[in-house]
C-alpha cells in the first residue's frame, strides 16, 4: 500500500519567509530502501524543503507523513526518535576521543560518562557490550574499523564524513537526510562515500539527499526530484531527469 511503499510522503508543502515563497506546494515521495536525490538550481527551495521534512521549519501548508504517520510540524528530536535524522543533527565529534568512542556517544540513551572512561572490556555492562558490538559492526561497514582507537581529530576530511554517517547509523536512523554528502571531497572518496550509501541502502536504510555533483552522484541514485522556484518540475530515473529540457532550462535561469 501507500504507506508501506513510501517511507516518506511530503505533500503540497508550502513554506514562506515573509513575502518570499521558498517552497510552493512541492510534493515528494521517497520509496523505502532507495537513495532519492533532490536537485535544482541555487535558491530553488531544496534546503527549505529538507528542513520542513526534518522538522526544523513548520510548513505553512501541506503534510509530512513518515512511515505512515502524520508528523507534520513535529520537532526534529521527535522525528529523530522515530528514526528520521539529518546527519548534522548528530552532535559534532569530540576530536580528542577515539573513533569508537565517538560512535558510541551517538547511541540513543547511552550511559554517557562510562564511555569517556578508558576502554576496558572487563568493566562493561551487558548493554554497553551490545552497543560496542554494534559500534564495531558499523565501523566495519563504513571502512573505519582500522582506525577505531585513533583520536577523531586525526581523521581526514573524507574519513570525518564517514564517521558522521557511522554516528547517524548508531543513532538508529532508518531514514537519513543529507545535505551534499560529497561536497568538497576528491572524486575517489566521493565515489567511495556513494558506494557506501548504496551498501547501506541494500541493508534497508533510506536516503534523501541534496547533491550538486550530479556527474558523480547520478550513477548511484535510484530516483530524482528536480525543483525550481519552490516547485517540483520533474521526477523520475536519474538519466530521464537530467536530460529533461525543463530541468536543463531551470539551471540556465530559464
Ligand atoms: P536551495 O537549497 O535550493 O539553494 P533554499 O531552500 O536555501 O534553496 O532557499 C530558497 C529560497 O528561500 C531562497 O530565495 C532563499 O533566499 C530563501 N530562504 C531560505 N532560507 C531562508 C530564511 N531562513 N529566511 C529567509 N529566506 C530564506
Amino acid at each position: 500500500g501507500y504507506s508501506s511503499e513510501y517511507i516518506l510522503v511530503a505533500e503540497r508543502i508550502k513554506k514562506r519567509f515573509g513575502g518570499l515563497i521558498a517552497v510552493d506546494g512541492a510534493t515528494v515521495k521517497v520509496r523505502r530502501k532507495t537513495i532519492t536525490l533532490l536537485i535544482g538550481p541555487n535558491g530553488s527551495g531544496k534546503t527549505t524543503l529538507l528542513n520542513v521534512i526534518a522538522g526544523f521549519y513548520k510548513p505553512d501548508g501541506g503534510k509530512v507523513i513518515f512511515d505512515g504517520k502524520d508528523v507534520t510540524g513535529w520537532p526534529p528530536h521527535k522525528l529523530y526518535h522515530l528514526g528520521m535524522a539529518r546527519t548534522f543533527q548528530v552532535p559534532q565529534p569530540f576530536y580528542k576521543l577515539t573513533v569508537l568512542e565517538n560512535v558510541l556517544l551517538a547511541a540513543r540513551g547511552h550511559p554517557g560518562e562510562s564511555f569517556a572512561a578508558p576502554l576496558q572490556r572487563s568493566k562493561w555492562l551487558p548493554r554497553e557490550e551490545e552497543l560496542v558490538d554494534k559500534a564495531f559492526s558499523i565501523l566495519k561497514l563504513v571502512g573505519l574499523i582500522h582506525l577505531w582507537d585513533q583520536p577523531a581529530g586525526q581523521l581526514s576530511g573524507g574519513q570525518m564524513k564517514l564517521l558522521e554517517i557511522a554516528r547517524v547509523l548508531m543513532s538508529g536512523a532508518r531514514m537519513i537526510l543529507m545535505d551534499e554528502p560529497i561536497a568538497g571531497v576528491n572524486p575517489t572518496l566521493a565515489h567511495e562515500i556513494l558506494q557506501f550509501l548504496v551498501k547501506l541502502r541494500d541493508q534497508g536504510i533510506t536516503f534523501f539527499i541534496i547533491e550538486h555533483r550530479l556527474d558523480i552522484a547520478m550513477q548511484y541514485v535510484d530516483y530524482v526530484y528536480a525543483m525550481a522556484r519552490g516547485r517540483v518540475i520533474a521526477e523520475g530515473k536519474p538519466e530521464e531527469v537530467v536530460s529533461n529540457p525543463v530541468v536543463i532550462d531551470s539551471y540556465l535561469g530559464g
